[in-house]
């Protein structure tokens, strides 16, 4: 019978929710879950912008993002998930470009010279509810109305129905922040590079329906635990599991998209089943 996990971050809570199965192979099996291209590139746009907001606020430029662009770049070039990815001369140059892009894409939402950052990579962590949470802020800033929780993402901006579900992360990110400090933050937000902002108030009600959202899924959790029962739940992100061979459900249901005409080209799914 798995234990329940000594902390829960916003990741491991959102692949519950997605696919109770698929947290069990990764947190309890601990099967390898390596980044894909759009991964490592949010990481690379991530270590840019927070060693450029660690700098003394004017020296906030495009030039010093573009300099500090290229002293990152051989970390990521070098580690070895990006190695695995085996693109060659073209697909690598297109990566740089898209997360260049992406990078630049902060100056088309804010100037990052006049924010007042308070911390970067800010690890927080409280009891909610119950729930051991964790996580790590990409960002905290002040500004006249009071702290502001910053995250960045570098992929597309989701419809105006599921923002709410979106912020869950940063709003959970406040309540810790709210627990740990005392104080309650103003704003949190989430930073599309170069598409949009999408934020909220942070209110008490706010707090209390995501926090409430927590413990539901934690709870749920540990019944999953307690019985070792972890459901399926195969949808069009099965072409996106790393787990799809070794998921009889999962793999059932690439097959039948691809048949039907209904799963992307590019899914890895498909390599993964040879199909
Ligand atoms: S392949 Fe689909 S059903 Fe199987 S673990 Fe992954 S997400 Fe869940």
């Amino acid at each position: 019978m798995p234990d329940l996990p000594r902390s829960f971050s916003p990741s491991s809570a959102g692949t519950y929710r997605q696919c109770p199965r698929r947290w069990r192979f990764r947190y309890v099996q601990k099967l390898p879950d390596p980044p894909g291209e759009p991964a490592l590139l949010g990481t690379f746009a991530h270590r840019v912008l927070e060693l450029l907001c660690g700098d003394p606020a004017p020296e906030r430029t495009i030039d010093r993002a573009r300099e500090l662009a290229r002293q990152v770049w051989p970390e990521t070039a070098e580690s070895l998930d990006f190695q695995a990815l085996q693109l060659d001369d073209a697909s690598q140059r297109d990566f740089r470009w898209r997360a260049w892009t992406a990078i630049q894409g902060l100056w088309s939402l804010e100037d990052p010279a006049a924010v007042e950052v308070r911390a970067t990579e800010q690890k927080v962590s409280a009891n909610l509810d119950g729930v051991p949470f964790f996580g790590i802020v990409d960002r905290l800033d002040a500004d006249a109305g009071g702290l502001v929780i910053t995250d960045y993402k570098s992929g597309r901006p989701p419809r105006p129905g599921d923002h709410d579900s979106v912020l869950s992360q940063v709003l959970l990110y406040a309540a810790a922040i709210e627990s740990d400090s005392g104080e309650r933050p103003a704003r949190a937000r989430l930073l599309y590079l170069g598409k949009e902002i999408v934020e909220a108030e942070v209110t008490a009600e706010r707090l209390a329906t995501t926090g409430g959202d927590l413990a539901d899924t934690w709870s749920d959790l540990g019944r999953d635990c307690d019985a070792d029962e972890f459901t399926t739940r195969p949808g069009p992100l099965c072409g996106w599991c790393p787990y799809v061979a070794v998921c009889e459900d999962g793999g059932a249901e690439v097959r039948r998209r691809v048949r039907e005409g209904r799963m992307r080209a590019d899914a890895p799914a498909r390599t993964a089943l040879g199909i």
